[in-house]
């Protein structure tokens, strides 16, 4: 992905194997429908709509689809949906199962994908109504799903920063425009890989890529934003008999308006993507300020972190690890730009070999475990080194931001 739409650290996110879920019955037929109707009929009218809800009432059959998550209890009430590899990436969902209805933080790249999970949540979790989707941050793989709660029919209200309403706003069509320009090169990309398959397992697995990255492009024609419907700038409250849930801005970071869903009762907290498993992504980012919000966030009582990207996390050891890599990567541009170097001398300079952050902690190898879950082995990944370079690029350009 071209590095100013999301993930170009992490371009390729395969489905490496498949997953060997019951597909149980959904809980109803009209659930069912919804769930069906959400992903194929995004930006369908009324009419359209009513029209294929008896079209599909007549040709209903068991959902024969693979699921897009991995669905995995946390805590009391608490789930954490991890996406799989896909062409087009998807970020990861986290679910708070209330007294009465369900708080989905994010919501994935396409309305499919979403629909895809209200669909799983349903048989695998609970059938109570979605009634907030907390959008964490702006970006195109959390935020462009939002409009298949919609078309649940359900109450449903989306809440996020009065900053990242504001990028949406500006940006969400441009953004998603952007993701849908690269298809095309992706494509040539895989028919070439595939020209040069070594098995026939690398050839489909091309194939289903090119499959999946045209459904992205033909469903993203009938793009919906849905703008939030709650903003804040600091904190927002959601009281339950179940627990509390407060969605805080704890400062600028990954974009200029992440937030973070904390849950105090359960100590879990969900971070979007200013704390999560690969390498950062700082080409909205702010270098500077970003250890900093992490270490505001790291102040509260938490012993379970659902990333936006990667593995759920136990413990705070991942977290540590990236904020230091912000802050020493940080440090190193900041230092080569006072010595008068150019972007490519530092990219020569700052290798990974140099940089003790990703050396401490096991770091180096979590990220290649991460890399190895979030991909398939057909994916043509490149070196770390590469990851690094765009963070560095990113960091030289953001530096100064405030
Ligand atoms: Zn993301
Ligand atoms: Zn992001």
């Amino acid at each position: 992905m071209e590095k100013h739409s999301g993930h170009h650290s992490h371009p390729h996110h395969h489905h490496p194997h498949p997953h060997n879920h019951v597909v149980e019955g959904p809980t109803s037929r009209r659930d069912f429908l919804r769930v069906l109707m959400g992903g194929a009929l995004a930006g369908a009218s009324i009419l359209e709509l009513a029209w294929h809800r008896a079209a599909w009432a007549s040709a209903a059959a068991p959902s024969s689809e693979p699921n897009l998550f991995d669905i995995q209890k946390v805590a009391n009430g608490i789930y954490f949906a991890r996406a799989h590899p896909q062409a087009m990436l998807n970020c990861n969902a986290a679910m708070f199962v209330r007294s009465r209805d369900v708080v989905v933080v994010d919501a994935h790249s396409v309305p499919s994908a979403a629909a895809s999970l209200i669909g799983q949540m349903k048989r695998e979790v609970t059938t109570k109504p979605v009634r907030y989707v907390i959008n964490t941050h702006f970006h195109w793989d959390h935020t462009q799903g939002d409009h298949a709660y919609r078309l649940t029919g359900e109450k449903v209200d989306f809440i996020a920063s009065a900053a990242t309403k504001q990028l949406m706003a500006n940006q969400a069509v441009a953004r998603m425009k952007a993701s849908v320009g690269e298809v095309p090169q992706e494509i040539d990309a895989l028919h070439n890989q595939a020209a040069h398959a070594t098995s026939a397992g690398e050839k489909a697995f091309c194939a289903d890529q090119v499959r999946q990255l045209q459904a992205y492009q033909a469903e993203l024609k009938h793009y919906t934003l849905e703008l939030p419907t709650i903003t804040f700038d600091k904190s927002y409250l959601l009281q339950d008999p179940a627990f509390d849930l407060h969605i805080e801005f704890h400062g600028h970071a990954h974009t200029a308006g992440d937030v973070v869903a904390y849950c105090p009762q359960e100590r879990s907290v969900a971070t979007g993507d200013v704390i999560h498993g690969f390498l950062p992504n700082i080409a909205d980012g702010f270098p500077r300020l970003w250890p900093g919000t992490i270490d505001s966030i790291g102040a509260a009582d938490f012993n379970t972190i659902l990333p936006g990207h990667a593995a759920l996390q136990t413990g705070r050891t991942e977290m540590i690890n990236l904020r230091n890599y912000i802050e020493e990567l940080t440090g190193k541009v900041e230092e080569g730009k006072k010595a008068g170097l150019t972007l490519v001398e530092m990219q020569k300079r700052i290798t990974v070999a140099s940089l003790k952050s990703l050396h401490s902690n096991g770091y180096e190898d979590y990220l290649a475990r991460m890399s190895a879950l979030s991909n398939s082995r057909y994916s043509k990944l490149p070196p770390l080194q590469t990851d690094v370079n765009a963070n560095i690029a990113d960091v030289y350009r953001n530096l100064d931001r405030t």
